[in-house]
C-alpha cells in the first residue's frame, strides 16, 4: 500500500513505497513520534531533523491553518507531514492524540523554529 496516500498500491522500486500518482507527484511523508511534555507536546524523533524539518516546510506550518486529521495507519504518538515538493498538504496524526490536535500540529512549528542538527 502507497504510504503517502494509503489508498493505491505502491509502485515496485519506488525508494519511498508510493504509488505511481503520488511520485508523479512528488509527494512525501515524515513521521515524525511526540511525546508529553506537561501539559505539551514535543516531537521527540523524526524523520527529518530540527534544521531539515525548518527548512523544508518551516514557512508552510506556520501558515497551516487545517487541523490534523486522525489516521489509524500512525499508532502511539506518532503523527507525520504530507508534503509535495515544498507544498504541505495535510498534517496526520494518530488516534491516540485525536484529543490533542491543536497541540500536534503546536508541536511541529515549534519543532521547526529549532536549528538543531538532531533531535
Ligand atoms: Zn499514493
Amino acid at each position: 500500500m502507497c504510504k503517502v496516500c494509503q489508498r493505491r498500491p505502491e509502485v515496485a522500486g519506488d525508494p519511498f513505497g508510493r504509488c505511481e500518482s503520488c511520485a508523479k507527484a512528488g509527494r512525501r511523508v515524515y513521521q515524525f513520534r511526540l511525546r508529553s511534555v506537561g501539559s505539551e507536546l514535543q516531537v521527540a524523533a523524526g524523520e527529518l531533523s530540527p534544521r531539515a524539518l525548518n527548512k523544508a516546510a518551516g514557512p508552510a506550518l506556520l501558515a497551516h491553518s487545517a487541523r490534523p486529521s486522525v489516521r489509524p495507519h500512525l499508532i502511539g504518538s506518532s503523527c507525520e507531514l504530507v508534503m509535495a515538493g515544498k507544498r504541505l498538504e495535510t498534517v496526520r496524526a494518530a488516534p491516540a492524540l485525536s484529543s490533542r490536535l491543536d497541540q500536534v500540529l503546536e508541536a511541529l512549528r515549534a519543532a521547526a523554529r529549532r536549528t538543531d542538527p538532531s533531535w
